[in-house]
């Protein structure tokens, strides 16, 4: 266990065997938000042994997601350390170093058993019932010199670790699932280099844990039942074992396993969707942790700051759309009206080619008038491109049909179009405000002897080309006057 006083030193190791899942994406804000809280160092490893399913690819996307999340890396790719490399397949020759290690100290042995005979033994104990169904361990017992000399003649090999006979129970001080115990017996001789000479994930993982002196092993708990096995590496290694905390799985709302079929399990699918990052980790942070009973925005700096693992559940966490939503939207909500316009907004409008970054349209009131009217009807980043589109058409707006039928196909219509026309034609290019033109409407209703419903209605089609554009009077200043005015009269043969 390490000591209280080591300066803590956490990692987080994803295999780049695809895109950073949610699930991982919240170990990393664990191991993050816990060196960060403890003034210790956080460490980003990548555990691409796997040659098959890694790729560097993947790799790339994984480094992205988590510089978009804001989890800065004190060591690892890019920024390096004292302790590299930071990618498993650039450690090779440390773990072969390290077995050699164990095999000299016999910690460890070479195992010569064939495929077959180990599907034999295999057979053999399950129709003898043996309560032991693992490695007989066959080869524990050939003698040392021979061994290295079968090596040596090219005989195809693994390396077991060697589990003391004596070891008794391994009991692991989980800091979230308290102690957890394993039988030693249960644990086997297990590979540590198979016979292609790579190492096994045990192995490499302890290894390197041990070599960049991890204080705390922070992880999901599907690797609990690996722990037994991981700490009869350290003790042959002659390492401290560092302290555990293995957090629960995320669950999807029907109790199973968060997986693709309950919606979107990437951090870049979040990302693409127009998430804010900030709300992500602030939604991510409080699956499984929470500074108290009721707290719900958790600013990253108060994450860094108050995270403790003694506050992590062991329960599962089940994801719910709905709360990371709400959070989201408190997130976009808390944005002054300038930081609305150039973190999203903008962005936004250039992405969908309704603006040019280096050439705005408008000058900057118009976008934060656009931005006080479009903050409060936003939860994700795309929905303001909708709600913008017509007022970049120019005279010609493109009209919804229901909204349409609904608003303008119906009596009183045309009268309705009419007199909002005439009312703006008598405010002043000059005096094109919200409060100007919201005062020339406003008697209108009464007088066509119409509903406001109605009379708005038929207007904001007119205008906007559907029946749900953020304010009248705000939407046709922003607009413009001759553009509104056009726009009322082109709209004047589909009314009736
Ligand atoms: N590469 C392993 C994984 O992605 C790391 C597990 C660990 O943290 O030890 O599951």
């Amino acid at each position: 266990m390490s000591d209280q006083n080591t300066p803590v030193r956490v990692r987080f190791a994803p295999s780049p065997t695809g895109k950073l899942h949610v699930g991982g994406a919240r170990t990393a804000i664990y191991n993050w938000a816990f060196a960060r809280a403890n003034h210790g160092t956080f460490i980003l490893r990548i555990d691409d042994t796997d040659p098959t399913r890694s790729t560097e690819e993947n790799t790339q996307v994984i480094l992205r997601a988590m510089r978009w999340l804001g989890l800065d890396w004190d060591e690892g790719p890019a920024v390096g350390g004292d302790y590299g490399p930071y990618w498993q397949t650039q450690r090779l020759a440390l773990y072969h170093e390290a077995a050699e290690r164990l095999v000299a100290k016999d910690r460890a042995y070479y195992c010569f058993c064939t495929p077959e005979r180990l599907a034999a033994d295999r057979k053999t104990a399950e129709e003898r019932h043996d309560p032991f169904q693992g490695y007989q361990r066959t080869c524990r017992s050939i003698d040392p010199v021979e061994a290295r000399r079968r090596v040596d003649a090219g005989e195809p090999h693994t390396i077991r670790i060697k589990v003391p006979e004596d070891r008794g129970d391994v009991a692991i001080h989980d800091a979230v699932h308290g102690t957890v115990t394993f039988n030693a017996r249960e644990l086997d001789d297990f590979i540590i280099v198979r016979t292609d000479g790579t190492p096994t994930y045990n192995f490499t993982t302890v290894v390197d844990d041990t070599l960049m002196r991890i204080t705390h092993v922070i992880r999901g708990d599907d690797h609990l039942s690996n722990t037994p096995r991981q700490v009869m590496v350290y003790e042959a290694l002659g390492a401290p074992t560092p302290a555990f905390a293995h957090i629960s799985m995320i669950l999807g709302p029907d109790g199973k396993k968060l997986s693709k079929r309950h919606g979107a399990t990437s951090v870049e699918e979040y990302r693409d969707r127009g998430y804010d990052a900030d709300a992500l980790v602030n939604y991510l942070a409080l699956l499984g942790w929470a500074p108290d009973g009721e707290t719900t925005i958790v600013p990253r700096d108060m994450l860094a700051r108050e995270f403790s693992l003694e506050h992590v559940s062991k329960n599962p966490a089940t994801f719910d759309f709905k709360k990371l939503d709400w959070i989201q939207q408190q997130y976009v909500q808390a944005m002054s009206d300038e930081e609305f316009v150039f973190q999203l907004l903008m962005p936004e409008l250039v992405g969908a080619g309704l603006e040019r970054e280096a050439d705005p349209a408008h000058p900057k009131a118009w976008y934060l008038l656009l931005a006080s009217i479009l903050k409060p009807r936003t939860t994700l980043a795309p929905d303001v491109v909708e709600k913008s589109r017509f007022l970049y058409e120019g005279e010609d707006v493109t009209f919804d049909e229901k909204s349409v039928s609904r608003n303008l196909s119906r009596d009183g219509a045309h009268a309705a179009l009419e007199a909002a026309r005439e009312a703006l034609l008598d405010v002043a290019a000059d005096g094109w405000h919200a409060a100007a033109i919201d005062a020339a409407l406003e008697p209108l209703p009464e007088r066509l002897g119409t509903t406001k419903r109605k009379f708005y209605g038929a207007v904001r089609v007119a205008v906007c080309g559907n029946q749900v554009s953020p304010p009248l009077g705000e939407s046709l200043e922003l607009l413009g006057r001759g553009l509104a005015l056009a726009r009322l009269e082109k709209a004047l043969p589909l009314a009736r």
